[in-house]
């Protein structure tokens, strides 16, 4: 698999599986930081001549031909056809973008239930996708690891260069920066499992990890509606409650990576018990444990498989109750989107999971919950979009974990 990668490496510094913070190219061609301003720029603004990056970069033709020319030899960039010069004159300018030769990143997406991997190339495109379910009750950790790598392999093997490294996507808690699992609810054997450790030493790559929604919202950062954004929030909901806050253009961690909880901040004192263990958190009113008790309570059919999509298609059949506790339901999320805007202000929310399934009903129910939640102010217009599909933004987050890194863009 990536033999040409291996007969011709980069330094081994650029790869080392155990370095804190790899870099993309030697520290001697170039500074990281330049480097990073440039290919960020790139991701934000799509195919760019020099001078426009040089102007985007806030640096001069000489750094930019500095920057740029290592990583076309590398083939991470390639020269386009030559645009023809406006009316002003000049050399034809060729714009630069992101080769389809470049070394791919490898995400990783790491459920109770399953583990899926995958390449993604640096314009976002997904390939040699695997999934490997997990088992119910495994014997202990080894049994996980046994899945998790053969599954990764798989997705290796079809590589045609060495991919820059590994990203993984945990639906649970994590420690970022001992790349370790503290805890998945569903699945108690991985408390506790380095599984940063284990993948670099089994595959000699970088690996990043991260909490499934805040890789959500990095994968929107560089593949998604969040490109070039300063300020965006992801809200993620399904059976759990999560979002992630991008602030000034870095994505907020918090210490130690304990922010965005964001389901369980409190929206209702003295509400339903959280599974947390405490009382009135937001997950307890805007997940699908909640949707399908009131659905069940409305007499709506089939409670137990309710959710966005058909709660909204019932509404439209026009069944009784469904318009109802659809707006209720709209609300529901809309209150902790409101908490957020009215802390941070991000303005602009991406929301992923299964609302996306109810469409630009369910969308709209929520914005316009959101406005009246949220007093207006010049400026302060808040507005939404949907993320990709579920599978696809949590893989291209994971990926995103890696180039964020290789960037030295401190997430
Ligand atoms: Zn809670």
């Amino acid at each position: 698999m990536f033999d040409a990668d291996r007969q011709n490496p980069l330094p081994a510094e650029d790869y080392g599986a155990v370095r804190e913070r790899p870099s993309l190219l030697s520290s001697s061609l170039v500074g990281s930081t330049n480097r990073g301003r440039v290919v960020q720029a790139l991701f934000d603004r799509g195919p760019s001549s020099r001078a426009e990056l040089a102007r985007l970069a806030g640096v001069n033709r000489t750094t930019i031909s500095g920057i740029v020319q290592p990583l076309l030899d590398q083939q991470f960039l390639v020269e386009g056809e030559p645009v023809p010069a406006g009316e002003v004159g000049g050399k034809p300018a060729r714009p630069l973008w992101f080769s389809p030769q470049a070394r791919p990143i490898c995400g990783i997406l790491l459920m109770p239930e399953e583990v899926r991997s995958c390449l993604v190339s640096l314009e976002g495109k997904i390939d040699a996708e695997h999934r490997e379910p997990l088992p119910a009750h495994p014997s202990g950790p080894a049994e996980i690891t046994e899945r998790l790598t053969a599954c990764v392999a798989r997705t290796l093997a079809s590589a045609r260069r060495r991919p820059l490294g590994l990203g993984v996507a945990v639906g649970g808690m994590v420690d970022t920066n001992r790349r370790n699992i503290i805890a998945v609810n569903l699945a108690p054997v991985l408390a506790g499992y380095p599984i940063g450790e284990i993948l670099a030493g089994r595959f000699g790559l970088p690996v990043q990890i991260d909490h499934h929604p805040r890789a959500l919202l990095v994968g929107d950062r560089w593949f998604g509606k969040g490109r070039g954004m300063r300020n965006f929030a992801v809200v993620y909901t399904g059976e759990v409650l999560g979002g992630a806050l991008h602030l000034d253009g870095h994505l907020y961690r918090g210490v130690s990576g304990a922010g965005g909880e964001l389901g369980h901040t409190f929206v209702q004192v003295d509400g339903d018990v959280c599974y947390c263990g405490r009382r009135g958190c937001w997950e307890t009113i805007a997940t699908l444990g909640w949707l399908r008790r009131r659905a069940a309570a409305a007499g709506l059919p089939e409670p137990g498989a309710i959710d966005s999509r058909r709660l909204v298609a019932l509404a439209e059949a026009g069944r009784p109750g469904a318009a109802e506790l659809l707006d209720t339901y709209a609300r529901n999320v809309a209150v902790g989107i409101a908490n957020l805007q009215q802390t941070v202000a991000p303005n602009f929310f991406i929301l992923h999971g299964d609302v996306v399934g109810g469409g630009k009903r369910m969308v709209d129910a929520i914005a316009a919950h959101v406005r009246r939640l949220v007093p207006s102010r010049p400026g302060g217009e808040v507005s939404f979009d949907t993320g990709d599909t579920e599978d696809r933004a949590a893989l291209l987050g994971a990926a995103g974990l890696v180039l964020s890194d290789l960037l030295h863009f401190p997430l």
